[in-house]
C-alpha cells in the first residue's frame, strides 16, 4: 500500500507522540479534523493505527508486509473460488479435449454415474491419449484420468494459503474445491494457478492493504 505524504506524516506523529486524539493531530498539521478523517479511516483499517474511544491514535508496530501477509493468511477459498468445469466418465477423450478448448480451461473434473468426483484431466494426459494411435473418440476419460483417491481436494472454508501451497508441493495445476455429499466428494468450484495470479495482481493494484 502506497501512503500518502500526508499519511506518513500522520504516523510519524502517533508513533512519536500516541495515543493522541485526532483532533490533536489535526492542530500538529494545521488541519480540520474533518479534513484528516479519511486518512484516519484509512491508517486504521489498513491497520498502522489503532482507535480507542476516548483515548486517541495508537501506532500498532505493524509494517507493510506484515499486514499484507496477515490479510493474506485471512483469505479463504470461496473468496475466490471459480466454476469448475466437469464431465461424466463416459465421455471420450476427443469431447473432453474440445470441452477445455471450448471451456478455456486446463483442468476438467470427471464425474461418476452417482454425480460425485471419480477424476481428474489435465492437458498433459490428453496429450498424452493423443500419442497414440488409438482412435480418441474411442477411448473413454475414465480409462486416462487421474482417479480417487488419488485427488487432491480443497474445501470452501479452507485457507486459499494452503490450497496455493497444495498447488506448489504437488506439482498440480487446479485443485476441485469439493464438500462431502452422501455418496461421495460433490465438486463445489476450482481453485487453480491463474486464481492465485489474479489475487497476487489484485493485492497489488488494492491501495487499501
Ligand atoms: P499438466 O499435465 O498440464 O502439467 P497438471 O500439472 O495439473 O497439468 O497435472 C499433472 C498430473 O497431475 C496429471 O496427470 C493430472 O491428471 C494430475 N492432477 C491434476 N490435478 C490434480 C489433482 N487436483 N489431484 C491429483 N492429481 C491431479
Amino acid at each position: 500500500m502506497e501512503l500518502s505524504k500526508r499519511q506518513q506524516e500522520i504516523i510519524e506523529i502517533v508513533k512519536a507522540d500516541g495515543p493522541i486524539t485526532g483532533e490533536n493531530i489535526a492542530e500538529r498539521l494545521s488541519l480540520t479534523r474533518a479534513t484528516l478523517r479519511p486518512d484516519l479511516a484509512i491508517l486504521t483499517m489498513a491497520g498502522f493505527l489503532e482507535a480507542r474511544p476516548r483515548v486517541g491514535y495508537f501506532f500498532t508496530g505493524k509494517t507493510g508486509s506484515e499486514l499484507l501477509s496477515e490479510k493474506i493468511k485471512k483469505f479463504k477459498v470461496h473468496e475466490f473460488q471459480q466454476v469448475p468445469i466437469v464431465i461424466k466418465e463416459n465421455v471420450s477423450v476427443y469431447d473432453a479435449i474440445s470441452t477445455m478448448f471450448l471451456e478455456d480451461v486446463g483442468t476438467l473434473f470427471v464425474l461418476n454415474e452417482k454425480g460425485c468426483l471419480s477424476g481428474v484431466l489435465s492437458r498433459k494426459d490428453l496429450l498424452r491419449a493423443s500419442m497414440g494411435q488409438q482412435d480418441l473418440n474411442s477411448i473413454a476419460v475414465h480409462i486416462i484420468m487421474t482417479r480417487m483417491p488419488n485427488i487432491n481436494v480443497c474445501q470452501k472454508d479452507d485457507l486459499l494459503l494452503d490450497a496455493a501451497q497444495q498447488l506448489i508441493n504437488k506439482e498440480i495445476d487446479g485443485l476441485p474445491v469439493v464438500k462431502e455429499g452422501e455418496e461421495g466428494l460433490v465438486v463445489i468450484g476450482r481453485i487453480t494457478k491463474t486464481t492465485i495470479t489474479k489475487v497476487f495482481v489484485e493485492l497489488a493494484i488494492d491501495s487499501h492493504v
